[in-house]
Parts: C-alpha cells; sequence; structure tokens
C-alpha cells in the first residue's frame, strides 16, 4: 500500500487543487444561507449542481425531502461519502456543517474523476438533520444504506482526530400539566406545573452520584409558566440524556422518566414525555481512518493522538457506524479550545485556515477512497475489522 504518494493519490490532489475555488465558493454560499435540520433545500440544490456533472442524481432519497444520492458507477463495492449542510438554529453553521458538504462533493467528485479506471461505485449521500432529527437514523430506517461498502465523512473541529468515541443519546420533550390559579388569592386551588419541573431537575441532581462517569443529563426549562401570579399549568423541559452505549442509555432513560413521573405525583400534575430518534455510539473503522490519518500527514497536516477519555457529543453516524463500516475523522479547523456550536465557531469556519484544512481532509477521504477500491485486501482487512471489533468507548 502506498506510503510516498502513489500516481493515483497525486491525480486526486491536482483534482481537488483545481476545484478548491469552487468547493470554498461552495462552503461560502451554504454558510451565508444557513437552513435548519430537514429544511435544507436550497443547499440540496447547491451541491446538486456541484456534483451533476459527474453523478447521477437521486433526490429525494430514501424518502426525505432534502436527501439525496450522487452514484457514478454501476460496479461494487460502493463507497460513500456523506454530506451533511443543517445549520444551527440561533447561530447559523456554528458546527461547520458547510465544510463537511463542500468537503464531502470535493471527495466524491476528485476521486471519480482523478480514478475512473478504478472499479467501484462512488456515492455521495446528502444526509439531512444531524442537528436532533436523526437524518442519518431516518435513512438507514430506509434501507438507504443498504448497498454502500463504506462511509466516510469528516467534521470541523478544534483538534485533528481520526478516531473518537461518541455517546449514545436520546432528547426528552417533557410538558407538565397543572391546574391555574390565582397565586395569592386561591393558590390552593392550584396544582403547579413549575413546582413540577422544579422537582424534575432536582430529581434529576439526585441520579448523578448513581451514574457512570460517562453519562450526561442536561436540559432546559423551555416554557417556565407566564405570569408570577398565576400558578402555571403548563412547563416544558427540553433535556438530553448520554450514555457510554445504547444499552445504558436505554437504562438511564427510563430512570430519568421515572424521575419525570414522581416529580408530577408529588405535585398532583401529569406529564407527558416525547422522545426523539436515539443517536447511538460510534464504531469507528480504524483500517480506513488509518488511512485518512496517513494522506493527511503526506499534505503536512498534524494528526492529534486519539483521546478516549473525556466528554464528547453525539451524532447519527454513530447508528451508521454500527450497521456498516463508517469513519467520522476531525479536522483542527480552529485554535484549540474553541467551543463547538458557537458563534466563535460559527465565524472560524468561513476563514482561509478552515478552507484550507476542508481540501486538505476532502483529499485525504478521496485518497482513502481510492485505496479501499484498488486495494481488494484492504477492503476485506476493513470487513475483517468491522465484523470483530466494537464501538469506541471512553474510558470513565
Ligand atoms: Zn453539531
Ligand atoms: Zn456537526
Amino acid at each position: 500500500m502506498a506510503g510516498a504518494p502513489t500516481e493515483v493519490h497525486q491525480r486526486i490532489d491536482t483534482e481537488v487543487a483545481r476545484m478548491s475555488a469552487a468547493l470554498i465558493d461552495l462552503s461560502r454560499d451554504l454558510h451565508a444561507h444557513p437552513e435548519l435540520a430537514m429544511q435544507e433545500t436550497r443547499a440540496v440544490q447547491r451541491l446538486l449542481t456541484f456534483l451533476a456533472d459527474d453523478f447521477e442524481v437521486t433526490q429525494p432519497y430514501g424518502g426525505l425531502n432534502t436527501a439525496f444520492r450522487a452514484d457514478a458507477g454501476d460496479a461494487t463495492p460502493v463507497i460513500a461519502f456523506l454530506a451533511e449542510y443543517d445549520a444551527l438554529p440561533g447561530i447559523g453553521h456554528g458546527c461547520g456543517h458547510n465544510l463537511i458538504a463542500a468537503g464531502a462533493v470535493g471527495a466524491a467528485t476528485a476521486l471519480r474523476r482523478a480514478a475512473p479506471e478504478i472499479p467501484g461505485t462512488v456515492a455521495c449521500i446528502g444526509t439531512p438533520g444531524e442537528e436532533g432529527a436523526g437524518g442519518k437514523v431516518l435513512l438507514l430506517e430506509a434501507g438507504a444504506f443498504a448497498d454502500i461498502d463504506a462511509a466516510l465523512m469528516f467534521h470541523p473541529s478544534d483538534r485533528t482526530w481520526p478516531i473518537r468515541h461518541a455517546t449514545a443519546s436520546v432528547h426528552l420533550t417533557l410538558e407538565w400539566h397543572g391546574v391555574a390559579a390565582h397565586a395569592a388569592g386561591s393558590p390552593q386551588d392550584g396544582r403547579s406545573a413549575l413546582a413540577a419541573v422544579i422537582q424534575f431537575f432536582t430529581g434529576v441532581d439526585a441520579l448523578r452520584q448513581f451514574v457512570p462517569e460517562t453519562s450526561r443529563m442536561h436540559g432546559i426549562i423551555a416554557d417556565g409558566g407566564q405570569a408570577a401570579n398565576v400558578i402555571p399549568d403548563y412547563t416544558r423541559a427540553e433535556f438530553t440524556v448520554r450514555a457510554a452505549t445504547t444499552a445504558e442509555l436505554d437504562d438511564l432513560r427510563e430512570r430519568v422518566i421515572a424521575v419525570a413521573h414522581a416529580a408530577a405525583a408529588a405535585t398532583g400534575t401529569t406529564v407527558s414525555i416525547t422522545a426523539g430518534l436515539v443517536y447511538r455510539e460510534r464504531k469507528n473503522n480504524h483500517t480506513i481512518a488509518d488511512r485518512v490519518a496517513h494522506h493527511l500527514r503526506r499534505q503536512g497536516v498534524t494528526v492529534d493522538q486519539p483521546v478516549l477519555r473525556g466528554g464528547t457529543g453525539s451524532s447519527d453516524i454513530g447508528n451508521v457506524s454500527l450497521a456498516l463500516p463508517a469513519i467520522h475523522p476531525y479536522i483542527q479547523v480552529m485554535d484549540a479550545g474553541t467551543p463547538t456550536h458557537s458563534r466563535a465557531m460559527a465565524e472560524a469556519v468561513i476563514q482561509p485556515r478552515a478552507h484550507t484544512a476542508m481540501t486538505q481532509m476532502a483529499t485525504a477521504l478521496a485518497c482513502a477512497g481510492a485505496d479501499l477500491l484498488a486495494d481488494p485486501d484492504l477492503f476485506a482487512q476493513v470487513r475483517d475489522e468491522f465484523a470483530t471489533r466494537g464501538p469506541d468507548l471512553a474510558a470513565g
């Protein structure tokens, strides 16, 4: 396998360099027009315009209006580059999905153009609604990844990590219903939904000592009532529960839900709970991730040593990664310590530094894709690892 760049890797380098101005334009354009989860119609049109020359396009895809699939080739294996393009409420592209999207279409296009002679199919799948709506979970359930042999994507970050752990998570919306009354005139007639939501947060705090260190329970009171002199008859909490594995999450979610019911019982109110889609823990394919790290280093990128410890987020790539070989490496686009989901990140992800990192990662993903398609032994190793290795879990 390649140590120094081979001819195909050099051709990929050249293709990405040739299209880098167009990729940066695309990234800037997506950034300037942020669209929330499952509403990314403009982004999809822009990405498909980019892909239309080289790929056969299917859109909508997998039952989702803002999902798409682009294919070049009709042989196996099929490798897919995944694009995310949803933004965050209030802060736009504070998670840098403009870079993910432009990098994914860049990787797919560069690989197909640079190596048309390599057998196999190159696909680019547009996966909407990563921020809470679980686009990849829904696509997976719809069979949209059924013929995919490996899925490659990346995320911008404050570090460059080929692999990273991610927790399983679920979002809960909890609503308490009580009885309104004048808070001074007739409080005895009221049943406070505010008292219930306060009890809930206090009860969850009482759980904290008795859960694994890798678990997280966090949320907000999104509606705490309307007036100080009225006993609130309605309150709502938005809450996320996370744990190292889906099995631990299932257990912890039941304990949190029991607290919500206890809070209702204690206050004479009722509670209704709506759960979102479960994002599962991540199983990185180290064989593919090692190829990406190699191709990053080849371009002079410093690759940090993975640290499978400490806090982390969750993503719907976890579900995909448990179903087929997948990677989700990170590339540094901003100073270490810059928070994600922040205005600082939204600002960082359109700077020249971020766009340089994006093109380096697009090159590395495309080169890793070329390695997979050109080397059946490598692909066998990928499949063997997938069959035998578990998810990457954080040490406590
Ligand atoms: Zn995010
Ligand atoms: Zn993100």
